[in-house]
């Protein structure tokens, strides 16, 4: 890794150039925990008594699993949220004792000795399941909680309302087996139209009736994401699992206005280089960007690999010290290259590319929207070679 430049070399007016190779980050993810704290606190009184479930899968949809974790339950969150029990282990080891639903099944595949051992939540949806479960719970003389989830539409997981009744009994009736909720995922919360989220909500509430009818009582049940607690208020019941809002994001323009959230994460990268090019110059590969008159380009350390997408070249903006810029030509894989005009930022200047919008930089929406995607998938794309740096805790 090296810049061709070696000496502090004067760009073009005589001021001296900076280096910043002793910087060990040169780009980075800045979470701020003030605001995942300030969301929870806001959801967790929006949702009351309903108890606020944080979701912290794919590593905090990208943020750090167990900081998040431990600001949301300092806010207020009463359990945790992951998709598989790898994650769930992850957080116990990383000392986390409040509950933490494993919301996703990985049938055979599940590690059930490793799941039991650690106290986690499991989510059933069928009777081979439930059986292994209680099987392994009887051997290590423990008891698991079980959350038994149904499929009303989402056509993803759950068991189907006709099994339902049967499985709740046999789960209420093991001794080894605690029936903790009942609950169910929304497909089309975040859409305008709610007429399919009345057919779910329906589903639902004859599934846990035909549960009840069947002799099992059901001590909580659970339908709510982000986009369902906001859409629909009697959606909340016992408890609301909450991911993309605890980071500060709304599933859907049309549900703004019901809270105020906080995004809590910008991409920072420091300028690696900077030169002053002639206009007509060509900018990246397969030069997309030709400079229209002479400008200042800054190179900054992040990519594609990274997790900045490709398809924001020549889209995205980056901003510094409240102004913005274009990020220009092909977004690289380890890089991409910022038109800053008459400005020059020296080398080591922090930019951000991608935050709450404060200084200019494309937000996380507009990444998305941009780019045919969603929140979700743009923040949990953010690579591992961007180290989190945690600030407002
Ligand atoms: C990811 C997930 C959530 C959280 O959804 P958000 O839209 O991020 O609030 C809730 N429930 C289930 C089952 C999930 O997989």
């Amino acid at each position: 890794m090296s810049t061709h430049r070696t000496d502090p070399v004067d760009v073009w007016g005589g001021e001296p150039i900076v280096q910043s190779q002793d910087r060990l980050r040169r780009a980075w993810v800045e979470v701020d925990l003030g605001a995942v704290a300030a969301n929870t606190r806001r959801l967790v009184a929006l949702v009351r008594p309903a108890r606020l479930v944080a979701v912290v899968k794919a590593d905090g949809y990208g943020h750090g699993a167990t900081a998040v974790a431990r600001a949301a339950l300092d806010a207020g969150a009463s359990a945790l949220g992951v998709a598989t029990t790898a994650e769930g282990l992850a957080l116990r080891a990383d000392g986390i004792r409040a509950p933490i639903l494993v919301l996703g099944v990985e049938g055979a595949a599940e590690p059930l000795e490793a799941l039991v051992a650690a106290d986690l939540t499991a989510t059933v949806t069928t009777l081979a399941f439930a059986r292994r479960l209680a099987d392994e719970a009887h051997r290590q003389r423990r008891r698991v909680r079980v959350h038994l989830k149904v499929e009303t539409g989402m056509g993803r997981l759950g068991a189907l309302p006709e099994e339902a009744p049967a499985l709740a009994r046999w789960i209420a009736a093991a001794s080894a087996l605690e029936l903790e909720a009942v609950y169910s995922h929304l497909a089309t919360a975040d859409e305008e139209d709610p007429s399919y989220l009345r057919e779910q909500a329906d589903r639902f509430r004859a599934a846990c009736e035909a549960i009840e009818a069947a002799g099992v009582a059901v001590p909580a049940r659970h339908i709510a994401n982000t986009a369902g607690l906001l859409a629909a208020p009697e959606l909340r019941y016992d408890m609301v699992r909450v991911g993309l809002g605890l980071y500060g994001y709304y599933p859907a323009d049309h549900l703004r206005g019901r809270v105020a959230l906080r995004p809590a994460l910008r991409v920072m990268a420091a300028v690696a280089e900077v030169r002053r090019l002639p206009a007509g110059s060509g900018i990246g590969y397969g030069r997309t960007h030709v400079l229209s008159r002479p400008s200042a380009v800054a190179t900054l350390p992040v990519g594609y690999a990274d997790g900045l997408t490709r398809r924001l070249s020549n889209r995205a903006r980056a901003s510094w010290e409240g102004r913005a810029y274009p990020v220009v030509g092909r977004i690289c894989m380890d890089q991409c290259m910022v038109e800053t005009g008459d400005d020059v930022p020296p080398v080591g200047a922090v930019m951000c590319v991608l935050g709450p919008g404060d200084g200019g930089e494309t937000t996380v929406e507009e990444a998305a929207r941009l780019t045919g995607s969603i929140p979700y998938e743009i923040i949990t794309q953010l690579g591992p070679r961007l180290p989190r740096v945690y600030v407002g805790a």
